[in-house]
């Protein structure tokens, strides 16, 4: 089996200690490959180290919603430098977060509509945070012709009304560990009627450990429960779940090379 972890943050201080070790999980448990998406310049830097570091493992660069206050031009010129490095294979993660409200809302916007841009000039897919922000994060997509790059949207929490015109505009669907848990019957229903060639699979490590180790640090091998919960309910076996996911990621990550090559 080959699973693809598609937001994975591995570059995070909780895998300092340890990240050969559970990138060898990872690989134990048939994940061959890793995106590991940014929140700022600094982890960009950290999150292309990792990436240089391991077949397999690739970076996305760009500036977080939560990272999103009194951005200086420079960083924004640091990440269009570092989006041409060969292990970058997206803009990310980058979005609007309205539950954290980290930087006013027209201020996320701006940095959210600048980086779209970003990505349109350097031909890379973007990576799209969302969080109690739906109809904004829709809205700037199709105003910034966010569909001329396509993308994800990643830990998806909506319904499948949101995901029909995140579709429409290019993007494919990604699901993590809240799909396992016990209350999310409506996300699960979601999961069940993406199209096929639109799903996608991620962890989110270190946050969101799906179930049975919810509230423990996550890792990229747990992809394969999230992967298990929704071949489940799309009555699909597991391979066939893993198979689809991995050629869409693929697919969407042009940059990625396939394992071995
Ligand atoms: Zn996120
Ligand atoms: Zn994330």
């Amino acid at each position: 089996m080959t699973l693809f972890d598609t937001h994975c943050h591995l570059m995070d201080e909780q895998f300092s200690d340890d990240v050969d070790l559970v990138i060898q999980g990872a690989r134990a448990a048939g994940v061959k490959y890793i995106v590991v998406p940014a929140i700022d310049v600094v982890t960009a830097r950290r999150a292309i180290a990792i990436a240089e570091r391991y077949e397999g493992v690739y970076a996305a660069v760009g500036i977080h919603p939560e990272s999103a206050k009194d951005v200086p031009a420079c960083d924004f010129d640091e990440v269009e430098r570092l989006a041409a490095h060969q292990k970058v294979v997206a803009i990310g993660e980058i979005g609007l977060d309205y539950y954290w409200d980290a930087a006013p809302r027209p201020e996320q916007q701006a940095v959210l509509r600048r980086q779209i841009e970003l990505a349109k000039r350097v031909d890379l897919p973007i990576i799209i945070h969302n969080r109690e922000s739906t109809k904004d994060v829709v809205d700037v997509l199709r105003d910034a012709g966010a569909a001329e790059v396509g993308g994800v949207m990643h830990c998806f929490n909506e319904t499948l009304d949101v995901a029909e015109k995140c579709m429409a505009l290019g993007f494919y669907i990604s699901f993590g560990g809240p799909v396992t848990f016990k209350k999310a019957e409506d996300v699960r229903e979601v999961a069940a009627q993406i199209p096929d060639d639109r799903i996608l699979i991620e962890t989110d490590s270190p946050y969101l450990s799906p179930h049975p180790f919810r509230g423990k640090r996550n890792e990229p091998a747990r992809v394969r429960l999230v992967a298990e919960q929704i071949a489940q309910v799309r009555g699909v076996d597991v391979d066939v779940l893993a198979a689809q996911t991995t050629a869409n990621a693929l697919a969407l990550f042009r940059g990625v090379k396939p394992y071995g090559e």
